[in-house]
């Protein structure tokens, strides 16, 4: 009978490990951990895909033939693109990329006046159920490790270097998934992501944008993570937020705002709100009222986004003279919002859709 010590240790990703962690393993491995420098820029600054090839010092290269390849220690997960879609318009490119298991995971890239920002998945699927979401009509599947989120940003990066473009300034973790429902493997792909000695993104730059989760906004706010938060709400009562986010009966809307105010008292920091507009639900200037009187005496800004209609959900986007009127009754109210177009609507940029779409 085999015993678990015995049995030989699943293969780890490279991506998965914090510099710390590098520097770990190599002591671990009786390898200077001085080498973990080297090897680290290769990954995350030159995105190399291939360390075998690479020219480092011939300790670290012993160190990459002993560690790094099939039936070793390490490996370096490389999604490829299962699908790989500009939009018309030139300013949105969306990959639908295969992880080793063959889950898919979606990963956008927009351009704007030269600055890029790219849309991370944390979780292939989502538990959280909001009724008009894609990736919530398809269920939860699993978390993603912290290495699956860093190789989205490396191939968003790549993507960018072989078409001429400068790299990417922004963050969003919009994508598939709940990011605070994997707390641990987003905090630790974000200090992978931030390392100034490799990808080195402004950490000011990276946006969480969350259902609610609020222990988890407490935990941020306890740890003082220095990345901006954005709040879903959708609606501002108990009974119509429930209606399209089932899990505001886990976290109601009276203990989610709570955990804002504590988050903003901790951290002095502005709270993005977002807002889904759909038409005739929670898109009329009473609405906007509700809110505003939500926000009250909070740094509050407020993204409205028309709905992107899913396969699940009937309902329309909010016509923009609707949406105009919203955003003047907040501004009334001296809320600060701006109306988000969810980019690239002719190729199903609406997050979970084009994994629905391909899954027909
Ligand atoms: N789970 C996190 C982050 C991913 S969703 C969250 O819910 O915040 C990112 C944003 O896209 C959320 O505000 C979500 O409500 C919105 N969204 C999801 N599906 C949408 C759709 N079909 N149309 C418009 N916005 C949508
Ligand atoms: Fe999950 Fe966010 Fe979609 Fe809700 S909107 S189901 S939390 S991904």
């Amino acid at each position: 009978m085999t015993t678990d010590a015995a049995a030989p240790t699943a293969p780890r990703s490279l991506l998965d490990l914090t510099f710390a962690e590098l520097e770990r393993e190599f002591v671990a491995s009786g390898t200077s951990p001085l080498h973990a420098r080297s090897l680290w820029r290769a990954l995350h600054h030159g995105l190399n895909h291939d360390l075998v090839s690479a020219e480092f010092l011939p300790p670290l290269r012993r160190w990459v033939a002993e560690q790094v390849g099939a039936g070793r220690r390490f490996f370096i997960e490389t999604p490829e693109a299962a699908t790989d879609l500009a939009s018309a318009d030139g300013l949105t490119r969306k990959f639908l990329l295969r992880l080793a298991d063959g889950q898919t995971i979606e990963t956008v890239l927009m351009g704007f006046k030269g600055r890029h920002t790219a849309c991370l998945s944390t979780q292939a699927g989502c538990a959280m159920g909001c009724v008009f979401c894609a990736t919530g009509q398809m269920g939860f599947v699993r978390h993603l490790r912290p290495g699956e989120i860093v190789a989205q940003v490396r191939h968003a990066q790549r993507a960018l270097r072989a078409a001429g473009h400068a790299g990417l300034r922004n963050l969003v973790l919009m994508g598939m998934g709940e990011p605070l429902h994997n707390y641990d493997a987003v905090m630790t792909a974000l200090e992978i992501i931030t390392d100034r000695r490799g990808l080195n993104l402004a950490p000011s730059k990276i946006t969480i944008s969350t259902v609610g989760v609020v222990p988890g906004i407490l935990r941020l706010a306890a740890e003082q993570r220095p990345y901006p938060l954005a709040v879903s709400l959708h609606g501002a009562t108990e009974l119509e937020r429930a209606a399209l986010v089932p899990v505001s009966q886990r976290w109601p809307l009276v203990e989610l705002m709570a955990a804002c105010r504590a988050y903003f008292a901790q951290t002095g920091r502005r709270i993005f709100f977002e807002w889904t507009l759909i038409a005739g639900t929670n898109d009329s200037p009473a609405h906007a009222e509700r809110l505003a009187a939500l926000l009250a005496g909070l740094a509050a800004h407020v993204n409205l986004i028309p709905l992107n209609p899913t396969g699940g959900f009937v309902g329309h986007a909010t016509r923009p003279d609707a949406a105009k009127l919203f955003q003047q009754t907040l501004q009334v109210a001296g809320i600060p919002s701006t109306v988000r177009q969810r980019r690239g609507i002719d190729m199903a940029a609406g997050c979970g859709q084009l994994r629905a779409e391909r899954a027909k």
